[in-house]
């Protein structure tokens, strides 16, 4: 069978090929009679995206696995139904949730009156954003078991990483949410195995989490979508498939304990490393939070590695049990480790520990590209495939090129996960100003190439016409599907990890901060801020002019210091959370710049064409000679000298 499989290759011979006589010949050799048939009957199947045809995908197999080659034949079907056929299935699914949501109170309020076509919801039901929803997401929070948003029960809130007024967002969602998220899952190794064989002959190492939980005051779950998905029997009891087999046993993932989790997790990944043959954690910072780890911990790793016997900081009852049969004492391995982490050069170490890893399982689209240097630098360059573009409020779709470059990854929206609108933009910032009330929203079969729209979704669990705030930029069709680069979220001025802080946030925060100045007659002039991520866990950087009217009596480098604590109480949980619990963010920094130091900054952009009376101090800076600029001034550093406050449960 390989044979014909590396032939078909070397020649470039598509499926239809198997029935040249020379190649039959050599089928009948190699197979199986059941096994000839099946093939034989197998339609010739080919991907444009790739100009590969369907037996290509499996070039290393010595036995052919027929049930695997059917299921993928189906999951690659469904994928090209689904994107010829866009326009037709998004007004199904947009009638299928019309008329299941029909008797809902919210629906009943625009007098839909039955009607399931587009026009007749466009004209009537309005674009909201989540500060519209929110008085009916307090009720179902709260415990009103009606159906205000969906007929189908509400069954947990996702929590969103998008924040209202300094807290999660809280996500409706229904059940069978679960099966359609379920379902892009399933159809991401199809697609990587087309540019990527061989992945079923090894693991992957990923770096997977949940996080804390609370209820509502009604009673129901409140958790981020993963945590929700993990958790679900999903996850924990999916049947076994050679291409989604990991290293990390599923009682290290849901160890809430987020040091246990990690440890177990690496400690694996590290036992089983010839096996590994991707490397990934959900974005960026997580999987680089995860080679931090290794270097705060390589020496315990390897110690218990040599000896075969558990760092006593892991206590888990499910994780010991679990590990008794992996962990056993291998002095030689801890020994290759200690060789590889003790040195001072890390570059390249994901290739040295994992040798076999082909490619880094992680979203770098985003704010996550500000990691992408990083994770080349450990990892001497494999490409990052970014598989997937989701959010708590609904999956949305896959990318069908992972290979490419991060610059140039556009994802396909799948029309089955929800109903999608789009506000046109004129360029990357403001949307398209527009007579009709409300703007004339696109649908995804009439979006055009090149321009820039605003993210709409209508969700089976009862979100309308709801603004995700992703903008996109459309870059090419796939069939009649268009193709998104994801350009940016809408309001963040800065971003570590999964926080996202916008420019009120961070006003309010060096308000709150700068009245601890005002006893010592001092007030910040200027300000603007910097994400660092060239240290890991990054932190944000703020740097502060200050007026300080009696030299005599200015503020200490401890008054100093509780101004950045005074900023992080201030910033909104997911900020917090990833300070205290998830350890994914650095004490914040403030770095007290010269007087005069925002007028040269003026004078800098003037020179470089802005204009003097549109002129506004940047709150964010990014640009090198910027950032030059302002660390050439600075005249002292202070940073946060404790953790801020943060708990699980919401501020009511
Ligand atoms: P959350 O609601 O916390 O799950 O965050 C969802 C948001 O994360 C999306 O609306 C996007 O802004 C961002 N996001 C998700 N997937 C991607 C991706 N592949 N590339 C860039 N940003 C993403």
């Amino acid at each position: 069978m390989t044979l014909i499989m590396t032939w078909l290759r070397k020649f470039s011979l598509s499926f239809s090929d198997y029935k040249n006589p020379r190649l039959s010949q050599q089928l009948q050799q190699d197979c199986s009679i059941t096994e000839q048939k099946t093939l034989l009957s197998l339609p010739s199947f080919s991907f444009p995206f790739t100009n590969q045809s369907w037996p290509l995908i499996l070039p290393h197999h010595h036995h052919l696995d027929l049930q695997l080659v059917r299921k993928m034949q189906r999951r690659y079907s469904s994928l090209e139904d689904m994107t010829r056929n866009l326009d037709s299935v998004q007004e199904r699914v947009l009638a299928e949730i019309l008329s299941r949501n029909a008797e809902t109170e919210y629906l009943k309020r625009f007098h839909l009156d039955g009607a399931t076509d587009r026009d007749s919801y466009k004209s009537r039901v309005p674009v909201v954003t989540y500060e519209d929803l929110q008085p009916e997401i307090q009720r179902i929070a709260n415990g009103d078991r009606s159906p205000i948003l969906s007929s189908s029960p509400i069954s947990e809130f996702l929590t969103s990483s998008g924040t209202s007024a300094g807290e999660r967002k809280l996500m409706p969602t229904i059940h069978e949410e679960l099966d359609r998220r379920q379902l892009l899952y399933s159809l991401l190794m199809p697609v990587m195995n087309l540019y990527v064989p061989g992945l079923d002959k090894g693991k992957g190492l990923y770096f997977l989490f949940i996080k804390a939980e609370t209820k509502t005051k009604g009673g129901l779950l409140a958790r981020p979508v993963l945590t929700s998905y993990y958790k679900s029997e999903h996850f924990k009891t999916r049947p076994y498939d050679p291409y989604n087999v990991y290293t990390s046993p599923n009682e290290a993932i849901l160890c809430p304990d987020s040091y246990q989790s990690m440890y177990t997790q690496m400690l694996c990944g590290l036992i089983m490393r010839r096996e590994v043959l991707r490397v990934g954690a959900v974005f960026a910072s997580g999987l680089l939070r995860a080679i931090r780890f290794l270097q705060l911990n390589w020496q315990q790793l390897a110690q218990d590695i040599s000896t075969g016997t558990l760092n006593p900081r892991v206590t888990d009852s499910s994780i010991l049990r679990c590990m008794s049969s992996i962990l056993k004492p291998d002095p030689e391995l801890a020994d290759f480790i200690t060789r590889e982490c003790s040195g001072e050069n890390w570059e390249g170490i994901i290739t040295r520990i994992w040798p076999n890893t082909k490619y880094l399982d992680v979203i770098v689209t985003g704010a996550m590209a500000q990691y992408i240097p990083t994770l080349e630098y450990y990892s001497s360059g494999l490409p990052m495939p970014c598989t997937m573009y989701a959010s708590s409020e609904c999956y949305f779709g896959l990318n069908l090129k992972p290979m490419t470059k991060p610059s140039e990854v556009s994802y396909t929206i799948m029309p089955n996960m929800a109903y999608f609108e789009f506000i046109p933009h004129d360029d990357m910032s403001a949307p398209v100003l527009s007579r009709d009330s409300p703007p004339h929203l696109v649908d995804l079969a009439d979006v055009e190439i090149g321009k820039y729209y605003e993210l709409v979704i209508t969700t089976y669990a009862g979100l309308c016409r709801y603004r995700v705030g992703d903008i996109l930029q459309v870059t090419r069709f796939y069939n009649s599907a268009p193709q998104f680069r994801f350009v940016r979220r809408k309001n963040v001025l800065l971003s570590i990890d999964s926080d996202k802080t916008d420019e009120a946030e961070l006003q309010n925060a060096i308000e709150n901060a700068s009245v601890l100045l005002k006893e010592f007659n001092t007030s910040v002039v200027e300000y603007t801020s910097f994400a660092d991520t060239k240290s890991i866990p990054g932190h944000y950087v703020i740097y502060w002019e200050l007026l300080v009217k009696d030299p005599t009596k200015s503020p200490s480098d401890d008054v100093l210091n509780k101004c950045c604590l005074a900023m992080e109480e201030s910033l909104n949980s997911v900020y917090r959370q990833g300070r205290v619990s998830d350890n994914s963010i650095g004490p914040l920094e403030i770095r007290v710049v010269k007087n005069g130091t925002f007028e040269e900054l003026m004078d800098y952009a003037i020179s470089r064409g802005a204009s003097i009376n549109q002129y506004k101090v940047p709150r964010c800076v990014s640009f090198t000679p910027i950032m030059e600029l302002l660390d050439s001034r600075v005249v002292s550093v202070h940073f946060s000298p404790a953790e801020p406050h943060w708990t699980p449960e919401r501020r009511r």
